[in-house]
């Protein structure tokens, strides 16, 4: 066994050797794969294996696409050929409207990454699967690249390719502790002697939190029970004379796939089960948990009635894994939060589809530092601390209850709610606040109109829109007043802050005391990593000089990985943060100049705190720090509170807005309202798959500078001149916004991406923002925007139609 090597990949599932052989890919042959047992001995071994290609982002399209585009591959190798079932086409059922309205829009975001999906009605459903009836069946979702694999000889071809290329793969070997040193280098402890590595991976599937805990670190990750059935040969397949699709079922709660001349029908059921939570046999290894079918009986009658011939069909055995879960049911591929040269592929729920491409992903980020499509939404940093085990738990159940039910634009679930509360919430909620979820944090979305108001989930317009209107009038012509809270904040201080910041930013740092300015990161591509809004804090009563870095609150503790990661042992920088102690009240709209005055003492006249000003001044009798800056385009405050103290800001803002008509405002109003401004929201519009130029953020960028992270290749970036263009459409229509990910065409062609969509309540559009083609770019381009299934005139408008002098927010 090598003692030396650049990564050790811990787990032998498809996980890890996807992982492996990609790394291999990447060019990296000093790689080694250590697995307890033999491999594939965990879940993979038994899992039912069927690989789609079905996505609800344009990054989880892509990289099952290459999942599928690699095993096809490897099932055509003549040295080693695997048994896949590449092409038999697959169903997911949809018995209302809403869900095919979501087909169809999932369907046009896979068209921008080259994969047909076909919206089809009941008949044809039935045509194609002549097992199915049409009971209560509106249509469904067709994806023709459906199929299955084996999954012993998936791991067994990739592992082999890895070899081949240099990796070395230690079966029997345990991981029993994890050391990091100095320079940030592992040593990896096994029951056969220890590794030394620059990197570790974390691919070990339920036992995920085992070799977690080795390293101090807990992943909100859960394992449940999950089961399956072959049934006997069933004469009805053999007489259809071709091979069954799969079949997705999100009325019954079952899925389906053809085993021999039989079926193999998985459930999710609703009397669910964790597995694991209290820790693993270490003798469970090839292993499965005791059938438990009566378990599944509500599921089974659904896939009996949907399949009759499923009755007359004998079980011929019955399998029962534990399969892993996370919060909103992706993954986590990527570095692991607050760790260094430590990376994850674990929580895995669909891992033999999937499984290739996030091998691929991963062994990207780890050569590359960052993976071809924005990797966000399998980003393991993207939960904070709040994901603890008891949360986890709640949201697997909740997220295996609904496995085939995807969530509807703003349809925040009920499990594991009022994880991250400010004093605020309680308030607001007896104000009638409908809240969604935000990194665990529970924010106003907007304010029900009467107790009992509701709305009709989906991808059309809702109910909600005259209460988000009348939130934004209130803003526009009056005063709104709203809680932003979990927005990340960072305090920086020490000698080298600075210098330090400017090294981090592609723009210029303000300088200036008492001053707030909007910056933008770059990895070292020259593309967008982060978005911040940095504040120069004067030394004052309440600290030393300090600047605060704020930005999204999901950013959190990738933000922080960030900063600390590039921050240089000899570089006197602190950072601490701030996020869960302080807290944002937005005041905006004409009249917040006067309710600000109303209870705060000091001048807040244009002349006395212009624009992108900063003070500490106390809200009645709460410390805050203001801030001069809009997200809405109405004059507006900042106003940053410590938590203790919000609930008197909040009172005594209310209290001063009475005269001022002032209204609380939630989230979707300020969606609403930056929409029209053309302000950016990151990981919607900001994204490492762009740069500056390409996003439309010229002015945020001084090459001149000096050096900065990602300079260099960001001036060559330019030369070469943009791939893509951030614009503005105005979209016709007043059935549907165009959602994040749907295609933008010419007739035949796809030349962009939506990247944000809702409506402009004071200019009255429709609006978007969709990533194109540059030759597309120009205002006044006429396109179409594939809006759940209908193609929609759109044009290209001059980005912020509202106020575009700015005059509103400089008032
Ligand atoms: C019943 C069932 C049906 C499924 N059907 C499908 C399907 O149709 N399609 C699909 O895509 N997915 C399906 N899945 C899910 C899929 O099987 C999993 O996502 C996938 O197998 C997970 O692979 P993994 O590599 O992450 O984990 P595992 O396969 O569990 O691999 C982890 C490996 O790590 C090793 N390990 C653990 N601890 C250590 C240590 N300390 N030292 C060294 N090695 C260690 C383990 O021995 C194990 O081999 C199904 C799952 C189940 C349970």
């Amino acid at each position: 066994m090598k003692t030396q090597t650049r990564v050790v990949v811990i787990g032998g599932g498809i996980a890890g050797c996807s992982t492996l052989y990609h790394l291999t890919q990447e060019g990296w042959s000093d790689v080694v794969l250590v697995e307890r047992d033999e491999l594939t001995s965990g879940t993979t071994w038994h899992s039912a294996a069927q690989v789609t290609n079905f996505g609800m982002t344009q990054t989880m399209v892509g990289l099952k696409s290459h999942s599928i585009a690699l095993y096809k591959e490897l099932s055509e190798d003549p040295d080693y050929p695997v048994n896949y079932h590449h092409g038999d086409g697959g169903i997911r059922l949809a018995n209302t409207d809403a869900q095919m309205d979501g087909y169809r829009h999932f369907a046009s975001i896979a068209r921008g990454m080259g994969v047909d999906f076909e919206v089809i009605d009941a008949a044809e459903c039935a045509r194609r699967h002549p097992l199915i009836s049409t009971e209560n069946l509106i249509g469904g979702l067709w994806d023709p690249l459906d199929g299955d694999i084996d999954p012993g000889q998936l791991c067994q071809a990739l592992a082999r390719r890895a070899r081949k290329a240099g990796a070395e793969i230690y079966r029997h070997t345990p991981v029993t502790g994890l050391t990091q040193h100095g320079d940030d280098s592992w040593t990896v402890h096994t029951d056969k002697g220890d590794i030394a590595c620059e990197i570790v991976v974390n691919a070990c599937g339920y036992r995920v939190n085992e070799v977690g805990a080795m390293m101090g670190v807990h992943h909100p990750v859960m394992s449940m029970e999950h089961q399956y059935f072959l049934t006997e040969p069933i004469a009805a397949i053999a007489e259809a004379g071709h091979r069954m699709p799969l079949l997705r079922c999100p009325i019954s709660d079952f899925y389906c796939r053809q085993e021999k001349q039989g079926l193999l029908l998985g459930f999710y059921e609703q009397d669910c089960r964790t597995w694991g939570m209290d820790g693993i046999d270490p003798h469970f290894v090839n292993a499965l948990c005791p059938d438990d079918l009566d378990r599944v009986t509500d599921v089974l009658e659904g896939a009996f009635a949907r399949m009759p011939a499923l009755m007359e069909a004998g079980i011929h055995s019955v399998v029962n894994g534990p399969i892993t879960y996370t919060i909103d049911g992706a993954p986590l591929v990527g570095p692991i939060p607050g760790k260094r040269n430590a990376f994850c592929i674990i929580g895995l729920r669909a891992g033999l589809g999937e499984g290739g491409g996030h091998g691929w992903m991963l062994a990207q980020q780890i050569v590359r530092g960052e993976a071809c499509y924005d990797s966000w939404g399998i980003d393991p940093r993207r939960f904070g601390p709040h994901s603890n085990v008891e949360l986890t738990a709640l949201k697997a159940i909740e997220d295996y209850q609904n496995e085939f039910r995807f969530h509807f634009p703003n349809e925040h679930r009920p499990a594991g709610r009022m994880a991250r509360t400010t004093p605020l919430t309680p308030v607001l909620a007896a104000e009638g606040a409908e809240f969604h979820v935000v990194n665990g944090w529970e924010r106003a979305e907007y304010f029900k109109p009467s107790p009992d108001f509701a709305v009709t989930h989906g991808f059309r317009f809702d109910e909600s829109f005259d209460v988000v209107a009348a939130e934004v009038a209130a803003v526009q012509n009056a005063v709104g007043l709203s809680e932003v809270n979990g927005f990340n904040r960072f305090e920086i201080t020490g000698a080298d802050a600075q210098g330090f910041l400017d090294r981090m930013i592609c723009g210029r740092l303000p300088r200036r005391p008492a001053r707030v300015g909007l910056v933008y990161l770059l990895n070292q591509d020259g593309m967008l990593k982060s978005e911040a809004t940095l504040a120069n804090i004067p030394a004052s009563s309440r600290g030393p000089d300090r600047i605060w870095y704020g930005s999204a609150a999901a950013s959190e503790l990738h933000d922080m990985d960030w900063l600390l990661q590039h921050r240089r042992a000899d570089e006197d920088v602190q950072i601490r943060s701030l996020t869960n102690d302080q807290t944002i009240l937005v005041l905006a709209g004409p009249k917040s100049r006067a309710v600000l005055s109303a209870v705060s003492r000091g001048d807040w006249s244009a002349e006395g705190f212009s624009w992108l000003s900063l003070r500490e001044c106390f809200i009645g009798i709460a410390p805050a720090t203001v801030m001069g800056v809009s997200f809405s385009g109405e004059l507006a405050y900042e106003i940053h509170v410590p938590n203790a103290s919000l609930y008197a800001a909040y009172s005594a803002l209310r209290a001063a807005g009475v005269d001022h008509g002032m209204r609380l405002f939630g989230s979707a109003a300020a969606e609403a309202m930056r929409l029209e401004k053309g302000y950016l929201h990151w990981k919607s519009d900001i994204l490492t798959e762009f740069d500056p130029y390409e996003t439309g953020l010229a002015r945020f960028v001084d090459l001149e500078k000096g050096d900065f992270i990602g300079r260099d290749a960001l001036q060559a970036r330019k030369a070469a001149g943009p791939a893509r263009s951030l614009v503005t459409l105005e979209v016709e229509g007043t059935l549907a916004p165009a959602h994040p990910g749907a295609s933008v065409m010419l007739p035949g062609d796809v030349v962009g991406t939506v990247t944000s969509g809702g409506w402009g309540h004071r200019v009255g559009k429709n609006l978007a923002y969709a990533f194109v083609r540059p030759d597309q770019g120009a205002p006044g381009t006429g396109l179409l925007v594939d809006i759940i299934g209908k193609m929609t005139p759109a044009r290209v408008i001059p980005s912020g139609p509202y106020d575009p002098a700015n005059t509103r927010v400089k008032a």
